[in-house]
């Protein structure tokens, strides 16, 4: 099967690459490099297992080649972080928009499968637990610039339903809850990483606001086998599903964690949240997925513990240094 990943060359978008020419298909990859990385796909570049295209995916000079003999697409590519959402809100809404709207014509054009993935941050300020992805979405003020990204990414979301609806495009849209692993870099904000690399390096580890904010951490490695899942399954065509693994931790207890998997005597460092963001940054106070529909789509869930979550991407620091 040929396969395209816009994206393939960031975090999850490379191990997605890795897993299809694992199982022997051809693969295509469209990134800027503007937060991927070419390391990332280096290796299967230069020995031809990979065909890349450097560029934009709203670029018809690269997205129409990427195209050809398509069978199945990945739409990765987009804004990732929130400080580069904070630092760049102009280019952030571009390529979410633009990038989303050139590939999902393309797509419904050749009637080819594509599974989208979008973001918990689509719901905003809900902070029930057990979010379904029927539940409500909720924002702040269009002056804080975070909800830009939750908002653009909603926006395509809106976008790949309409083709589904108007032009029969088979899109299945993947939330996905603060996925975590080898290869992530906690320059653009990731938490996880930023933990582990503070830990190794004997800095503190820096806790924005009083910690007590909860998040559920998903693999990697479980997310690439949910999103090759789903491409597999017609019956998630047209729906929008949670993939993450529901358990839930505070920032404070994860730091607690790294730094005892690490055996680091790192000091834990409260910082607050406009030292850290800038003024008037809003915080989600909780994201917690329910997985029920996940689970009756594919039969199973992303489980993977994070204590082997943070040992991998501790290896991976040690690995690339
Ligand atoms: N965070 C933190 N220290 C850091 C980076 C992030 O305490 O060095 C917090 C951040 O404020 C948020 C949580 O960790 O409450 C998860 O942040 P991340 O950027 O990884 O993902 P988000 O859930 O915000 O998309």
């Amino acid at each position: 099967m040929r396969v395209l990943v816009t994206g393939g060359a960031g975090f999850v978008g490379s191990h997605l690459v890795d897993a299809h020419l694992a199982r022997g298909d051809e693969v295509v990859v469209v990134d800027d490099l503007s937060t991927g990385r070419i390391e990332n796909i280096g290796a299967h570049v230069s020995a031809g297992r990979v065909r890349f295209l450097q560029g934009r995916a709203e670029d018809p000079a690269i997205i129409d080649p990427a195209f050809e003999g398509a069978e199945l697409v990945y739409h990765l590519a987009a804004a990732v972080g929130v400080f580069q959402i904070l630092q760049h809100p102009l280019s952030s809404i571009r390529t979410n928009l633009d990038a989303s709207s050139a590939v999902f014509e393309r797509a419904a054009a050749g009637g080819i499968r594509t599974v989208f993935t979008s973001t918990s941050e689509v719901y905003g300020k809900n902070a029930t637990g057990g979010l379904k992805e029927t539940d409500d979405t909720i924002y702040g003020p269009t002056k804080v610039h975070r909800w830009l990204y939750a908002v653009s990414k909603a926006t395509d979301e809106f976008l790949a339903l309409a083709h589904h609806q108007e032009t029969g495009l088979p899109v299945t849209i993947a939330r996905l809850f603060n996925t975590t692993g080898p290869r992530q870099t906690g320059a653009y904000g990731m938490v996880v990483p930023r933990f582990v690399r503070q830990a190794m390096e004997g800095r503190p580890l820096t806790v924005y606001g009083d910690g007590s904010q909860l998040r559920c951490f998903t693999n990697v490695h479980d997310v690439v086998a949910v999103l090759m899942a789903l491409a597999a399954t017609p019956a998630a065509i047209g729906e929008v599903v949670n993939v993450g693994n529901p358990r839930e931790m505070s920032i404070r207890d994860l730091a607690e964690l790294v730094r005892s998997i690490l055996g680091s005597q790192s000091q834990v460092e409260l910082i607050d949240y406009e030292t850290a963001y800038g003024k008037g940054f809003e915080d989600m106070r909780r994201r917690v997925p329910d997985v029920s529909l996940l689970r009756s789509l594919v039969g199973f869930t992303p489980s993977t513990p994070l204590e082997e979550t943070i040992r991998e991407i501790a290896d991976c620091v040690v690995s690339t240094r």
